[in-house]
């Protein structure tokens, strides 16, 4: 079921459509830690599809819908479980590569003889699922979303194609990263025309800003350093300086990114006393999800992520020195 290499991206395996075709049933879609596009939009979208057949459908996941995505329509369905209030003959997990990051919901609502349908495109996703569908070539989960609902022969209503269009748009940064392909911008032409509106929904995304959000980012981009030899940049924001609605809805890591020559840009923020979430972003040739690993985190070969124990500056000095070792290895 792993395209690991082929650009032409596998179907939707004929397992996973047995499982969500036929007559309905009932089926938790559940999200994984500080849901992004990608995964709300693709739960959103299954759920939104599988309701119009007569599924009985409940979305859910251990946080929140953030403030900047709750125009995707469906979202106001979405519930915060602090813990698993039941089991469910189906779960299905999108763009959630680890199982630890649904912070025990999955083992909670998983039955023995039950099926897990796990949608992924994430290289390093461990198969936890009963069904595993794996596609590393596809740009975002949306993608993957978007061949499902079409070889089902769902309908891709308007509120549908808002939520695939918006998981798209940003996992490929508005289609401006490298992993944006004809494939990804015939979709996106196709959601368009289902009823997906490009402006309205950049608009929501990057427009609607809280008026002091400017003198935050001000505050943020001064801090932002950059290696002597131009490779790697880098942002540390300590706990207290912004607040963390401000983080939570910039991609603050873009702008260390954004320098010309920089090859690896790195976001470390200091969350709690003591813990630091940390972004990678590569261009191109380096492989941050392998710096990623090195800290117990994942993600893809150009964005990923890890939480690293220990101070802000503690934490910098261990991750830039990882990236050096990177920077300075084979090449991927
Ligand atoms: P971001 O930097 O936007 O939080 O995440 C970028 C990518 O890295 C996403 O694909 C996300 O799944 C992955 N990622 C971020 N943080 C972590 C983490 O702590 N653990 C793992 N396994 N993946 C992460
Ligand atoms: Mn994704």
């Amino acid at each position: 079921m792993r395209e690991m290499t082929s650009s032409v991206r596998a179907a939707p395996p004929r397992a996973v459509l047995e499982t969500l075709g036929g007559r309905g049933g009932e089926a938790l879609l559940l999200g994984h830690v500080h849901p992004d596009a990608d995964v709300l939009g693709t739960l959103l979208a299954i759920g939104l599809a599988l309701d119009q057949v007569g599924w009985s459908v409940t979305l859910a996941g251990p946080h929140p819908v953030p403030p900047p995505l709750r125009f995707l329509p469906g979202a106001e369905r979405y519930e915060v479980w602090p813990r698993a209030p039941r089991t469910f003959p189906l779960v299905v997990t999108t763009d959630c590569p680890n199982p630890r990051r649904m912070e025990g919901l999955l083992e909670g609502t998983r039955e023995p003889a039950g099926a897990v349908l796990n949608i992924d495109h994430h290289p390093d996703n461990q198969e936890y699922g009963t069904l595993n569908w794996i596609d590393p070539a596809a740009a975002a989960t949306g993608e993957m979303v978007y061949e499902l609902l079409r070889a089902l022969g769902l309908k891709i209503t308007a509120d549908i194609a808002v939520n695939l269009f918006t998981a798209i748009h940003t996992d490929t940064g508005s289609f401006r990263y490298s992993n944006t392909t004809p494939r990804t911008l015939r979709i996106a032409a196709d959601l368009v025309e289902c009823g997906a509106p490009p402006a309205l929904i950049s608009d929501r995304l990057y427009q609607q800003r809280p008026p002091d959000a400017l003198g935050q980012l001000a505050e943020v981009l001064r801090r932002v350093q950059i290696s002597s030899d131009g490779q790697v940049a880098w942002l540390a924001v300590p706990r207290g300086l912004v607040s963390d609605a401000f983080v939570a809805a910039e991609e603050l890591v873009n702008y260390p990114r954004s320098v010309a020559g920089v090859r690896v840009a790195v976001l470390l923020r200091e969350e709690a006393p003591g813990v630091v979430k940390v972004s990678l972003r590569g261009k191109g040739d380096i492989a941050v999800n392998r710096v990623a690993h090195r800290f117990e985190g994942g993600g893809h070969e150009n964005a990923a992520g890890c939480t690293v124990t220990g101070t802000l500056d503690g934490a910098t000095e261990e991750v830039l020195t990882a990236v050096r070792e990177a920077l300075r290895g084979p090449r991927s």
